[in-house]
């Protein structure tokens, strides 16, 4: 996963208003920008110059890295829903890069486990994950939304492996392998276990009866 930097926006700019807010939704932007080196450093600059008005949002995520401007116990103003608004008042902005230099799946995917990440953190379901158009009908974000269903039933999936993978971590390293095999076949989703349970299930790998 890829490493969080925080470069917040000074307090008393105009682009970080400060109002204390706890985090209920989370909203999905992209840039809008596809030129070369809009990426997420480009952006963190960009948010901290006077071209960005009062215009703010808490994380950029590119192809390579995940830059946070806001902390995300104050709000922002990305969802264009007003200063009282449910969108920019109670939740998280999120901006995809779409720069033309970076790879735009691997910045989705790097945003769909930043977004796994918040939900946990904030126990935020996955229904109250977003997009900009939501609050405002803006097309926004315009590469994801005429697949929207699909995105999140991709962070669905990506959330399931990521659980899997840190139970299968609990699991001995002999053990892994067959458990990998039950696991794959749907046949164990709880595979906490002793090593006398570990022991049942190499041997029956052994004799045959999983594979
Ligand atoms: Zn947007």
């Amino acid at each position: 996963m890829v490493n969080i930097t925080q470069d917040f926006v000074s307090r008393g700019a105009k682009n970080r208003p400060g109002y204390t807010m706890t985090p209920a939704f989370i909203t999905v932007h992209n840039t809008g920008n596809s030129s070369a080196g809009a990426d997420a450093a480009g952006h963190a600059a960009f948010i901290k110059s006077p071209g960005a008005g009062t215009t703010s949002w808490h994380f950029t995520v590119d192809d390579h890295q995940i830059i946070q401007h806001i902390p995300t116990n104050e709000n922002a103003w990305h969802a264009g829903d007003g200063a009282n608004g449910p969108g920019n008042r109670t939740s998280i902005g999120i901006e995809i890069c779409e720069n033309s230099d970076g790879n735009l799946a691997q910045a989705e995917a790097n945003a769909i486990d930043l977004i796994i990440d918040l939900m946990k953190q904030y126990n935020i379901p996955l229904t109250n994950v977003v997009p900009h158009q939501h609050w405002t009908g803006k097309y926004c974000p315009h590469l994801i939304l005429p697949r929207w269903d699909a995105f999140i039933a991709s962070i669905a999936k990506r959330q399931q492996e990521r659980e899997i993978a840190d139970k299968l971590a609990t699991v001995p390293d002999w053990a892994k392998d067959s458990v990998k095999k039950l696991v794959a076949k749907s046949a164990l989703s709880d595979f906490s276990g002793d090593t006398t349970f570990y022991r049942l299930i190499v041997l029956m790998d052994r004799l045959g009866l999983i594979a």
